[in-house]
């Protein structure tokens, strides 16, 4: 059983991270400033309020838990924001990743998994996006993380870290036992926002463009359930303390959804309407992004077994109206 450091432990998918080590006995060391994070999601081990940019405090906690591998999840994730903010995406992206590798380092810490995005892709047409498409991220935020991958492919030639960067399509869903999920201030999230919606907290969903090249004009994305993600999660940090490195996979349900059905399939299984209003396309979305995880299955034997649609919005509805969401 191994001691694992967990960046952004006390976000989203972070806090499923530690949630799911504790429960297959592993010991989730939570590593979160706390600025998107909350100390209530991060139960399942130490806790410790570190900021990546600090690498004096990240250092001083390799030395007091000494770690047996790490989860990297901490970092800015917002596409809109990105290309407003670059100076910041670029800075807390790269020079956190830059001390939490320097650490591992001078710890001998070899395995990494990292949470990487399909943003890194771009623009694909129809297709589904395989692991070898060409890299070109529209968006400062795809930058960002596709430059974390190149660090970490030399940081594996150099220095003998071992890495598994995980291309995620968009996270949905929460905790089948509603014990955790996503709550984010202000929520920017298509799902949460249509949900929302339907539950009556807000007036209606803004449709983020209507002229997409896709088959009803808006966007079209791969959502899959973060229970079945950080099943990805555990199977890579198993190959990667058996000595494999250079993993670099697709975790995406491998079923495209557009803004119009997922506003559709919230109103079936909620039974409530959900109106929408138009509005300007946001900056950074790519029209169609859809993954081909086939390399996922044979590298990591990895199948999503949760992440149909409706399946993802009855567990993010039923973590959105219990208690522990508001606490
Ligand atoms: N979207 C939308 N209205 C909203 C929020 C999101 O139309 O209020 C669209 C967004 O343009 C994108 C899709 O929903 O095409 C998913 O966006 P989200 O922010 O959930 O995830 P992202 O793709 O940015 O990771």
């Amino acid at each position: 059983m191994a001691v694992v450091l967990v960046t952004g432990g006390a976000g989203y998918v972070g806090s499923h991270a530690c949630k799911a080590l504790a429960r297959a006995g592993h010991t989730p060391v939570c590593v979160d400033n706390l600025r998107t994070g909350w100390r209530d999601l991060a139960a399942f081990g130490p806790f410790e309020q570190v900021d990546l940019m600090d690498a004096g405090a990240l250092e001083n906690v390799f030395g007091k838990y000494k770690p047996d591998a790490v989860m990297h999840f901490a970092a800015l994730s917002l596409v809109g924001e990105s290309v407003a903010r670059p100076d910041l995406y670029h800075r807390v992206n790269i020079t956190g990743s830059l001390n939490l590798l320097d650490a591992m380092r001078a710890h001998g810490v070899a395995p990494i998994v990292f949470s990487s995005t399909c943003a890194i892709y771009g623009e694909a047409g129809d297709e589904d996006l395989t692991e070898d498409r060409p890299m070109a991220p529209e968006s400062p935020y795809g930058a960002s993380k596709l430059a974390v991958e190149r660090i970490l492919s030399d940081y594996e030639a150099a220095f003998g870290l071992r890495c598994a960067a995980l291309r995620y399509f968009n996270v949905a869903g929460a905790d089948p036992e509603a014990e955790i999920g996503e709550r984010h201030d202000p929520e920017t999230h298509l799902i949460p926002i249509t949900i929302e919606v339907a539950l009556g907290e807000r007036e209606n969903l803004s449709v983020f463009g209507k002229d997409y090249p896709t088959p009803d004009g808006t966007c079209v994305r791969d959502y899959v359930h973060v229970a079945d993600l950080i099943d990805a999660h555990i199977l890579a940090l198993d190959k990667l303390m058996a000595g494999e490195s250079g993993i670099r996979v697709n975790i995406g349900a491998g079923r495209g959804y557009s803004v119009a059905e997922v506003a559709e399939a919230v109103a079936r299984v909620s039974g409530k309407p959900v109106a929408t209003v138009d509005a300007p396309r946001r900056a950074g979305d790519p029209p169609r992004l859809v993954a081909d995880h086939s390399r996922a299955t044979a590298v990591l034997g990895w199948t999503p077994t949760r992440s149909a649609l409706d399946v993802i919005i009855e567990d993010a509805l039923r973590w959105r109206v219990s208690p522990r969401f508001a606490a």
